[in-house]
């Protein structure tokens, strides 16, 4: 039985399909208990008003103890400061504090450069009212110039306030071990949560991967291919995988494992099932 925390990151919903996507998916994956769940924030713009409202929802219509995403794309000052006002007030405790990514089309980020100046600017407007979680990379951020520098940046979100963090998934636990030994290396004490992604749609994998820099292991990619069409074998070999994953992760000492479930509940809960958390 795995007895560590669980969360589940969720990205708001646009469209009217995509909402009946997500309700289908909350009772279900609500049976599991998560601590928390997250929703993610777009950049910029309209986006800006899709969070708030999903993290309303969340927590006022499904009683889920729900954290807003807060990045520093498009966002002024003024949009952040008003978007903290606003989260205090639904009863938020928790905020996971990004950069973001510049969509292409868009010209400037916001006020704000990296994540740890948003961290810093999110204390000095709220003092401790929210706990802060920052994202961290077991296998280097696309845009490092190296691990050490890496580190080092993630070190200043820390040192800006940070009080956790969470990572960006990846399927090689021991590049998360010699991550997380390099941290306490460096001074950082804070609980850093694996994030883990459920594999359901190869091709849209390999493309986040691309994007992200997360390693898709070469014997992995070749037995999903080998897999072919068959959706169902693929299903319960990608879920004994990162099953397998997990159990890894928590018996190495990992705090909690954070999903990102895409809003979708098969994926997560059929690992969650070979985890015996349900
Ligand atoms: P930062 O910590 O600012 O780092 C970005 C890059 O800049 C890194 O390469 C870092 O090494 C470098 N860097 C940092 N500080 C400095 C400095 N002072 N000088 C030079 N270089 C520096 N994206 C969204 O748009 N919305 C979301 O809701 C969202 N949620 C996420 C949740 C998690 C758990 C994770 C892991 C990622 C999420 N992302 C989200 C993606 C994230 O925004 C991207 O990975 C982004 O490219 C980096 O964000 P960051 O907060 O890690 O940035």
């Amino acid at each position: 039985m795995t007895s560590v925390p669980i969360s589940f990151e969720f990205f708001p919903p646009k469209t009217d399909e995509q909402k009946a996507t997500l309700e289908a998916a909350l009772p279900k994956l609500k049976s599991l208990q998560p601590d928390y769940v997250s929703c993610t924030f777009g950049a910029g713009g309209s986006t800006l008003s899709y969070t708030p409202e999903t993290i309303r929802h969340l927590r006022e219509e499904h009683g889920l103890d729900a954290a807003p995403h807060l990045s520093c794309m498009g966002g002024t000052r003024d949009e952040i400061r008003s978007l903290l006002v606003r989260y205090k007030t639904m009863g938020c405790k928790r905020i996971v504090a990004l950069r973001g990514d510049l969509p292409s089309g868009m010209a400037s980020h916001g006020d704000f450069r990296y994540a740890s100046d948003l961290v810093e600017f999110i204390r000095k407007e709220s003092g401790g009212s929210f706990h802060i979680e920052v994202a961290c990379y077991p296998e280097v951020h696309p845009q490092a110039d190296d691990a050490h520098a890496d580190l080092a940046h993630f070190k200043a979100k820390v040192d800006a306030g940070a009080n956790g963090a969470i990572t960006q998934y990846f399927y090689n636990a021991d590049a998360y071990f010699r991550f997380v030994d390099s941290a306490r290396r460096a001074g950082i004490t804070l609980p850093i949560v694996p994030g883990i992604m459920p594999i359901a749609n190869f091709s849209q994998l390999r493309r986040f991967s691309d994007m992200c820099g997360a390693e898709i292991p070469r014997w992995l990619t070749k037995r999903l291919v080998a897999l072919g069409d068959d959706a169902e074998s693929i299903r319960s070999f990608a879920a004994d995988v990162v099953a397998d994953l997990c159990n890894r992760l928590v018996a190495g000492g990992a705090p909690g494992l954070h999903f990102y479930t895409l809003n979708r509940s098969k994926p997560t809960l059929a690992i969650c099932e070979r985890l015996a958390l349900s």
